[in-house]
């Protein structure tokens, strides 16, 4: 069977890794830029799609220069609630069923906004969208899953005063405090919101995040935060291994107990190995990938943005998505940034079924992983019967009955 573009977009997919910062509709963007008197470097969708968000970028700081103006338009409550209730809509339209929307509270919050101000915005938007899908009567039913979504709160691995008046506001009342130890604080902020919106507000936080460079800030200085998160039942995820090698998904595993890996593009990469203590790079390697696959730890692949982000990358053939392959690696297919990094969750399956000459069989593979290895929101019986009926969905998809 020919695995086309029109048969992927049907069929039912998840985003498990999606920044609500880097997916903001460009329209949307430019409305909001005026409306607050936000500066933008072109004010037509074409312009800022030249000199923001490109097609691709000379290195992660280029990358991550639209950020700035997202960001910048995500100060109030009504904006987040709309870019996220577009995000939905959007994921909605190409067949996607279930979403973990993922963003840094801290840099939205500030004096006006508190973090959880930001998460109950983020909800609302969310929330709206999905009831409106689900009120369609293909989804009541029972002939279409319905759409369903989680929250990822993200804790920065560094940041400055110049993030936001939340992060300006932090570093100032602790002038005396280590760097490491600020980081490790506002970590620990981070989750104990999310604890909050979760466990006494009802709302739909799974889990928790680590972002930022890798390089110099290891995850040892949040590992107090992981573990009341841990405590606390939420999952937890981390960026890692996507501009440091594989020690750096290692710690995450181990000093933070990750349960999905943010890239892990660096996974195979023995001869960045820095720390001289590792003899064997190659067992090192072999061993960590063993344990990542025996325990089921999800991989978040996110080509397009590997491809944007990494300069070595040069032909996407050449990416160790291959490798988590051929090792039975549990993975799921993200766009991290559907806007920054210009794409969308059909794109990215199309994209590997193409460089990496998928079978149907192994499309199948990645859609389950994507919903079974979810931080769903609701029980685990659900969960499963929401497996279930995704997949039959997928089945009568393929086999021409819809
Ligand atoms: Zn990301």
């Amino acid at each position: 069977m020919i695995i086309t573009r029109e048969l992927i977009e049907k069929l039912p997919k998840t985003d498990l890794h999606l920044h609500l910062d880097g997916s903001v509709r460009i329209e949307t963007l430019i409305e909001l830029a005026k409306d607050s008197s936000v500066e933008l470097p072109s004010y037509t969708v074409e312009g800022l799609k030249e000199i923001v968000f490109k097609d691709s970028y000379k290195d992660l700081d280029d990358y991550l220069k639209g950020f700035g103006y997202t960001c910048a338009v995500m100060r109030t409550e009504e904006n987040i609630e709309r870019i996220s209730y577009e995000l939905a809509l959007d994921n909605q339209k190409e067949g996607v069923r279930y979403i973990e929307v993922r963003y840094a509270p801290q840099l939205h919050a500030g004096r006006k906004m508190t973090m959880l101000d930001t998460i109950k915005a983020v909800n609302n938007g969310l929330s709206r969208a999905k009831r409106e899908f689900n009120s369609r009567e293909a989804v009541i039913s029972g002939a279409e899953p319905p759409f369903e979504y989680g929250i990822i709160a993200c804790a920065m691995r560094y940041f400055n005063k110049y993030f936001s008046d939340y992060f300006d506001d932090m570093i100032s009342v602790h002038s005396y405090s280590e760097e490491d130890k600020i980081f490790g604080l506002a970590s620990l902020e981070v989750v104990g919101a999310a604890v909050k919106a979760r466990r006494e507000m009802g709302l739909p936080v799974v889990g928790v995040d680590l972002a930022g460079p890798e390089k110099g800030n290891p995850p040892i200085h949040h590992r107090e935060a992981y573990m009341l998160a841990q405590r606390n039942f939420l999952n937890k995820t981390v960026h890692a291994g996507e501009a440091y090698g594989p020690e750096s998904i290692f710690q995450a595993i181990t000093e933070l107990g990750a349960g999905r890996i943010g890239h892990g593009t660096s996974l195979f990469k023995s001869e960045t190995i820095t720390d001289s203590s590792i003899l064997d790079r190659d067992m090192y390697v072999n061993d960590l990938v063993q344990f990542i696959a025996d325990r089921r730890i999800t991989i978040e692949v996110c080509l397009t943005s590997n491809m944007q982000t990494d300069p070595q990358l040069l032909r996407l053939e050449d990416h160790p998505f291959r490798r988590m392959l051929e090792n039975k690696l549990s993975c799921s297919i993200c766009t991290d940034n559907r806007t920054v990094s210009h794409t969308t969750v059909t794109d990215e399956v199309f994209k590997a079924v193409q460089a990496f000459d998928l079978s149907l069989s192994e499309v199948k593979t990645l859609m389950v992983y994507g919903f079974k290895r979810s931080f769903f929101p609701h029980a685990y019986r659900d969960k499963r019967a929401y497996v279930r009926q995704c997949m039959n969905y997928f089945e009568k998809i393929v086999n021409g009955s819809i």
